[in-house]
């Protein structure tokens, strides 16, 4: 009720009902986004988190002096992010793609929202409304009020052709997964609430939690013995002969002939021994385990006790080995020497897959064959040749090799220790084994083998860990139901 008092005098008082205008909710979407600080050394974060990003799909980033979507299927992705979906909704007819969550038992999330403005928005007495479709998700807060998300104040991001006006709330809000798991994905609803107006404006899926798998790493420290002769040939017009020689951890590579290459340089400061290994191994466990887990799936090197790791050990002996000789000698032996075609002042150059697979016969005679991956450390540098027919010389060097993925892969190789591009080696080449393409692979036939791989992205922008990016961290959601689908290597535990 208006009161117009006229003189200050109540007896001349007008009473005016008010407006009684309807209830106006203000149209917008709420999308739940990964906090800034998700990749920080300092925090491990123990969830998956996945989201169609607006630089997959719109002309966003520039490559090549070309502005274009990272995503060459543009389309084909956002049926991506409609996979699965429980419940799909389409406020305001606009499309909506829900981010995805996963989430084991015991573990919490704390996320930013993002309110996306479909028109001016004001503050009023809107609220969000969060709702779980399970009780073993809790949301915390469970309501927020729409003022307090516009008091960040509207930023506007650039989609290319258009622009999205938007107000973005950090580390808006916890969910917790406790009590209990679930065997289908679950959903949190977001609606937005003023008088008696209600309207669903957003979705978060939370993955399904219930199954949790295992995958075992184990290492195997390679012991190369005796030596690999390489006979004179011309290199650069002059006669170059070589020979690597191997004892207990140690190579010696003598170039006979060849002033220039002796010493070897080193121009990426490359120490490719066991025990450089090893301590890659100890130092990333973390960092694998905490990747992994976003598949929800458990990252378990072997060990012997709490601390030791349980190397095993295969030997490799190439006696006194000539490059070019007749080779009659046994499994495994057979094939790795068979491979190698050069050996030069940075390690062994060599087919790469028959050489990872005359490892395997090895191994293979002395011990059993088990679930999860096997990583061999290699004490030199193994690689392909440096300019091959076949091969893209892009791919030169590789810091891991990792088994065909059709062949019910187990076996990586880790080939060239170096200080760059080292953190997710690891894990990128175990996610080779289960399954995994790289994130840029186009359809293609080789060698009767026939790839399609669900998505194609431009090659080394992403922050996906199937790049070839410098910094990458994540799993995409697809990615994550693909390496849960290796039922060779992972065993499940829950
Ligand atoms: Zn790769």
């Amino acid at each position: 009720m208006i009161t117009i008092s006229e003189s200050g005098n109540p007896k001349n008082s007008i009473q005016i009902p008010a407006l009684k205008r309807p209830s106006s909710l203000k149209r917008f979407l709420v999308h739940f986004r990964r906090p800034s600080d998700y990749e920080n050394n300092n925090v491990t974060k123990e969830y998956g988190f996945d989201w169609l990003r607006d630089e997959y799909i719109y002309p966003i980033e520039t490559v090549n002096r070309r502005t274009t979507p990272l995503c060459t299927d543009v389309e084909r992705l956002k049926g991506e992010y409609s996979r699965d979906v429980t419940d799909p909704i389409r406020p305001y007819e606009v499309d909506y793609y829900p981010a995805w969550l996963s989430l084991k038992e015991g573990k919490e999330a704390t996320l930013d929202l993002e309110l996306e403005a479909l028109e001016e928005l004001a503050e009023d007495a809107t609220a969000l409304i969060f709702e779980s479709s399970t009780p073993h998700l809790q949301i915390e807060p469970a309501q927020i009020n729409l003022s307090e998300i516009l008091q960040t104040g509207r930023q506007t991001k650039n989609l290319g052709q258009t622009t999205r006006d938007y107000y973005l709330g950090n580390n808006t809000i916890t969910i917790t997964c406790t009590g209990g798991t679930f065997a289908e994905h679950q959903q949190i609803k977001v609606f937005a609430q003023s008088g008696a107006q209600r309207e669903e404006v957003g979705k978060l899926m939370i993955y399904h939690n219930q199954d949790i798998y295992r995958l075992n790493a184990r290492f195997v420290q390679v012991n190369f013995k005796g030596s690999i002769h390489m006979p004179s040939r011309k290199v650069d017009g002059m006669d170059i002969e070589s020979k690597l020689n191997f004892s207990e951890n140690t190579v010696e590579i003598n170039v006979i002939n060849s002033p220039s290459l002796n010493p070897p340089v080193d121009p990426i400061g490359m120490e490719t021994t066991i025990s450089n290994w090893k301590r890659y191994v100890e130092d990333t466990e973390e960092k694998a385990k905490q990747k992994f887990i976003q598949a929800l799936i458990e990252y378990v090197p072997i060990k012997k006790n709490q601390r030791k790791y349980d190397y095993r050990k295969i030997n490799v002996d190439f006696k006194k080995f000539k490059i070019g000789d007749n080779i009659e000698e046994g499994p495994g032996i057979n094939r790795i020497k068979r491979s190698i075609t050069e050996i030069d002042a940075d390690g062994i150059v060599c087919n790469m897959r028959e050489f990872l697979l005359g490892l395997r016969e090895i191994y293979e005679e002395e011990y059993t064959s088990e679930p999860g991956v096997a990583f061999f450390l290699m004490p030199t540098v193994i690689r392909y040749p440096k300019n091959p027919s076949d091969i893209d010389t892009r791919i030169k060097h590789l810091d891991g090799f990792a088994e065909d993925i059709f062949s019910t892969g187990r076996y990586v190789m880790l080939a060239r220790h170096h200080k760059h591009f080292r953190e997710m080696t690891l894990v990128h080449e175990a996610a080779h084994n289960m399954g995994l393409v790289h994130s840029f692979q186009v359809a293609t036939e080789e060698e009767g083998i026939t790839i399609v791989p669900e998505h194609t992205f431009v090659n080394g922008t992403t922050e996906n860990i199937m790049d070839y990016s410098l910094n990458t961290f994540s799993f995409w959601k697809y990615q994550w139901d693909k390496l849960r689908q290796d039922n060779h290597d992972l065993e499940l535990i829950r």
